[in-house]
């Protein structure tokens, strides 16, 4: 089928819930894509960072053909071999000592929000309430969306369920009088993602763990995004010297494969016992063995030393397009998560971009262009990318 085709079936039968570009990719290659036409893009979104180590990536592909042949699913009935060998290696690896898992990042919030009010049930007095930030995002389900702090994700679905309050990202001594007598857990992404790639102010993480610290509740972080290698080390809360209570995993954890987990110190993850919580398809046979393949390339093949390189190269790239145009307003982010910020339709750009063969993705409100490369992309596909981008920023 042509991409009109596609387009025509799309249109007709699913769910109109995406304003998609007028392409169907059908083949991709590393940090290449083509559609259903035959033609190539440099892919700088990467499924929204799911793909972190490209497209097609052959240990992913041996991982699915071998696991595949031998057992995709049974049940978590069982115990699953490489779902408890993935467990073992993240833990070993992160701050946590247990990890449930589940099918996506909304699930793995979910899972977060369900062990720390049980946390708060059985060591708190009943707390329950969790702050979250202004310009976050944790996903579309209906406890994801309450915590989410974009009106544009929550609007037209109340009543949203109680328990959950906003306070500004950022600002240490919102959050310190925001803390009441019935707040559980404060959860932030340690970067924000979709809220338009926003670093934490210095001090702002620590603040946030002393804090809880004091206080005696629970933190949180949403790495969904950005964990997994993203911004040069495994997890970014890796650059800021603290370490959370829970963790959430997804997107590029499972190497395209639906995989979502959420980690936990013991303290917290004792809270969950049989019964507590669930899932039909999380941590199979086949997405875990996938998952390992994953974490195994991404701690061993200097995958992370190419995300830091090609980041640099890629933030002086920007850098200077910035010297060029006068619309550019910043260019931030850490290793292959970056933002440019502009004084323009981003919603635009983004859509020329894709005309002369270039897939970006736009964050924040329409002003951020959000460049999610695969960690394993090379110097030339970078240079390629700058030079297309080039070209559509001096038409604004
Ligand atoms: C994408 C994302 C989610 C939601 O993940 P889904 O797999 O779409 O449910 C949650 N948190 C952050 C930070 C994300 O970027």
């Amino acid at each position: 089928m042509k991409n009109q085709q596609i387009l025509r079936l799309t249109q007709k039968y699913v769910a109109n819930t995406y304003a998609r570009f007028p392409i169907a990719l059908v083949q991709g290659k590393g940090a290449r894509v083509w559609d259903a036409d035959g033609k190539e893009y440099i892919d700088f979104v990467a499924g929204i960072a799911v793909n972190g180590l490209g497209h097609n990536h052959p240990a992913i592909v041996r991982a699915i053909q071998r696991q595949a042949q031998t057992l995709i699913h049974v049940s978590n009935l069982y115990h699953i071999g490489p779902q408890s060998e993935l467990a073992r290696d993240l833990c070993r690896h992160s701050f946590a000592n247990r990890v449930f898992f589940c099918n996506s990042g909304a699930e793995a919030n979910e899972a977060a929000f369900k062990l720390a009010r049980r946390y708060g049930a059985e060591h708190l007095g009943g707390k329950y309430e969790i702050l979250s930030a202004l310009n976050s995002f944790h996903g579309r389900t209906l406890a994801t969306l309450t915590a989410t702090g974009q009106e544009k994700v929550r609007r037209g679905f109340d009543p949203l369920p109680p328990g959950f309050r906003l306070v500004p990202y950022n600002d240490l001594r919102a959050v310190d009088r925001a803390i009441g007598e019935k707040t559980v857990a404060i959860l932030v992404e340690p970067i924000q993602g979709e809220g338009g790639v926003v670093l934490p102010a210095e001090g702002y993480l620590e603040g946030l763990r002393e804090l809880c610290n004091t206080k005696g509740i629970l933190l949180i972080f949403d790495e969904v995004q950005v964990g997994m290698g993203r911004t040069g080390k495994l997890f970014a809360y890796e650059h800021f010297g603290v370490e959370p209570d829970i963790m959430t995993l997804a997107k590029a954890l499972g190497g395209g494969l639906p995989v979502g987990a959420m980690l936990a110190k013991d303290y917290v993850a004792d809270s969950f016992v049989p019964g507590t919580h669930a899932s039909t398809f999380g941590g199979n046979p086949l997405v875990c063995s996938v998952g390992l393949a994953v974490l195994n390339t991404l701690l061993k093949k200097g995958v992370l030393r190419n995300c830091v390189k090609m980041g640099k190269i890629l933030f002086e790239g920007l850098q200077s397009l910035k010297g060029r145009f006068r619309f550019i307003r910043e260019i931030r982010g850490k290793g292959l998560i970056l933002g440019m910020e502009v004084e323009r339709d981003g919603g635009k750009i983004v859509a020329e971009c894709l005309q002369e063969g270039l897939l970006i993705t736009c964050a924040g409100n329409n002003n951020v262009l959000r460049f999610l490369p695969p960690l394993t992309i090379g110097r030339r596909d970078i240079d390629r990318g700058l030079t297309i981008l080039e070209k559509v920023l001096s038409h604004q």
